[in-house]
């Protein structure tokens, strides 16, 4: 008998109820707007940033409307201005190339290595090209950041964290998003918190955090934050500083906040998850699985294997079978974009120079969601459809040979 999974993998858990009835009681006082708030109120906006910086160990937070608007707004608080060149990494997501090019900026694309990590040594080789490097945890992958950071720090290079795939994750003891000047977060749907769109921006620095509040749209009202500079620090940018409205609203920011109180347990469910997809995956031939460092405490939420130079109809060919059986991967090295999948040589807006070796990690990412609905034993069995698919296409592969 061949085995299908019928499960579905954009379903998330319900929001917990403590979150609807916080929602709920934003909706029956009607005051929505993070600074409409009633004399004495501390309104969910202000609260979670002033949760989430602890939690954080941050100085400084700012909720926002998106995981994008808050890499935008962290690129222009920490001074980018239009022409400037951004490193960033050739294998992520298109927001964060995007939040480059709202800057009027030009991204300088730096390669992934096996490991699905930004390329330290190639890094080193375009230190020189920028003043900022925003460093995308793709997939929750987090490269050597004490190596990265002793490198950017000699080269005078400010680091932007993008913490979409991260929140929750750590490096040598270090929570991601710590290490840089700016850690931002998405709290969009598919990743570790949910509010359907939503982003949070972390900084120690008071004249980022400053610039950051006015920029999201805080009129001359940021004295009603919880987790912003004092007054002091606005008066010497709030002249200079335009607004672009990108504020959190209170009823996100109070269905966010019982859910970053759970974030731990949560992160230990995903990694309950992915363990079990890993050990069901580890020596399938043909598929090589990401081995993860000591130093990183990872957020399983999605799952990575290579399927490292294989043609790409036979990748094709794994994805269609896996599809027929109920599961839905996802693949970097299609030539043309495809739902939230692209890559830099996609993104025409800001041309790339090809990169060969990024290339071909890029020809062979599988990647595939791992929401919290699935079972352990939904996880066991996408694992074992996985390995007969890649084991059935690389021995009629062999054969072929
Ligand atoms: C989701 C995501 C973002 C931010 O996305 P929004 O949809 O704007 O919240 C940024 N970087 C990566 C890698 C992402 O996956």
């Amino acid at each position: 008998m061949t085995e299908t999974f019928t499960g579905n993998f954009t379903q998330q858990e319900p929001i917990p109820e403590e979150a609807i009835e916080a929602a709920l009681s934003v909706l029956r006082h009607g005051r929505l707007h993070r600074y409409n708030t009633a004399p004495g109120e501390l309104g969910e906006a202000a609260l979670l940033e002033q949760e989430f910086a602890a939690q954080m160990g941050a100085k400084y937070c700012l909720a926002v409307a998106s995981g994008g608007y808050a890499l935008a707004t962290a690129l222009r608080a920490v001074g980018v201005k239009p022409g400037d060149r951004v490193l960033t990494n050739a294998f992520t997501l298109a927001p964060v190339p995007g939040s480059i090019a709202s800057v009027g900026a030009v991204p300088v694309y730096v390669g992934v290595t096996e490991q699905l990590v930004i390329d330290l040594d190639d890094l080193e080789t375009k230190l020189d090209q920028a003043k900022v490097l925003m460093l995308s945890h793709m997939r929750g992958h987090l490269c050597d950041m004490d190596r990265l950071m002793a490198m950017c720090d000699a080269a005078g290079v400010t680091v932007i964290e993008d913490c979409a795939h991260t929140m929750g994750a750590s490096w040598n003891g270090v929570p991601s998003g710590r290490v840089g000047a700016v850690g931002c977060y998405s709290c969009q749907t598919y990743k570790h918190v949910n509010s359907g769109e939503g982003g949070l921006l972390i900084t120690d620095d008071e004249e980022i955090a400053a610039r950051a509040v006015m920029l999201s749209g805080s009129y001359m009202l940021f004295e009603r934050h919880l987790a912003a500079p004092g007054a002091e620090v606005f008066e010497r940018i709030k002249y200079e500083t335009p607004n672009i409205s990108g504020r959190m609203d209170n009823l996100r920011a109070a269905i966010l906040r019982p859910q970053l109180r759970i974030l731990d347990q949560q992160v230990a469910r995903w990694n309950e998850r992915y363990r079990v997809i890993e050990a069901g995956l580890r020596g399938t031939p043909g598929l090589t699985v990401i081995e993860r460092p000591e130093q990183e405490v990872y957020v399983g939420s999605s799952i990575q294997v290579l399927l490292l130079d294989w043609p790409a109809e036979k990748i094709g060919e794994v994805l269609k079978r896996c599809a027929a059986r109920g599961v839905e991967l996802k693949w970097f090295g299609a030539a043309e974009p495809h739902g939230f999948t692209s890559r830099y040589d996609s993104w025409r807006y800001a041309p790339s120079e090809p990169m060969p070796q990024s290339d071909r990690v890029l020809a062979g990412i599988v990647d595939m969601r791992v929401p919290l609905t699935f079972s352990l034993e939904d996880c066991a069995l996408i694992a074992r459809i996985i390995r007969a698919e890649v084991g059935a296409v690389w021995q009629q592969a062999a054969i072929a040979v």
